[in-house]
């Protein structure tokens, strides 16, 4: 039965497939359809867990290839439906006039488009919630759209500590906005995966 369950979700995501990038808010595709976008620090895991949650080995890491890391990326999904990679936050040094463009980007995008249904923030569970993390769960609540915190990495951490984490990375949620929800992920080990695709399925589904 269990393995039925898991095949029925990872069937969704099976077909997906690089679409589109933006660079520019003029250069998103439609406004149609569903999507659910992820973002996070980088380095915390977000390529690695679109790809485990999509049961495929290389495909977010086409939003590394030379040009495509700071802009939007889109996978298409069965039905008009999308993941949408966003570019990584929180590198050392950007400069001031990059930094500036990614802003507009990302708030063109996360603040006015209607398509998307929520937002998945990818946090590795050793540093836990950063104030850049913060910055984001803040700035993104104003829409009143679901957020999903993944804590990646939790293989990395034995089951006392992950707990902790993940109750320290509730306590803060509570305190910033209504609708979110926080889970333990690990692309290494699979844990998660199944949660992750349940959430992401939940907000795709068409409004009845
Ligand atoms: P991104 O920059 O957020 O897209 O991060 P990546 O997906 O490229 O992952 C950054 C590094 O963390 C890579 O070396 C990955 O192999 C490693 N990594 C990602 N997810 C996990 C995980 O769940 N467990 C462990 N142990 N390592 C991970």
């Amino acid at each position: 039965m269990r393995d039925h369950a898991e095949r029925a979700d990872v069937s969704a995501f099976q077909h997906i497939r690089y679409f589109a990038s933006a660079a520019q808010p003029d250069q998103l595709p439609p406004d149609r359809g569903a999507e659910a976008a992820f973002v996070g620090r980088s380095n915390a895991g977000k390529s690695s867990a679109i790809n485990a949650i999509c049961g495929r080995r290389k495909l977010a890491f086409v939003s590394r290839t030379p040009g495509r890391t700071q802009m939007i990326n889109f996978f298409s999904m069965e039905k008009d439906n999308c993941l949408v990679d966003l570019p990584g936050y929180g590198y050392a040094k950007v400069p001031a006039d990059i930094r500036n463009r990614w802003e507009h980007l990302l708030g063109s995008y996360l603040l006015y488009r209607v398509a998307l249904r929520g937002l998945v923030i990818v946090v590795d569970i050793r540093q836990g919630i950063t104030a850049l993390d913060t910055k984001m769960l803040e700035w993104f609540g104003t829409t009143g759209k679901p957020v999903h915190v993944l804590l990646t990495k939790a293989d990395k951490l034995g089951r006392q500590q992950q707990v902790k984490q993940q109750n320290e990375a509730r306590r803060q949620l509570a305190n910033i906005l209504a609708h979110a929800s926080v889970q333990l992920f690990s692309s290494v080990t699979g844990d998660g995966v199944e949660e992750a695709r349940k959430t992401l399925l939940q907000w795709l589904a068409p409004a009845r």
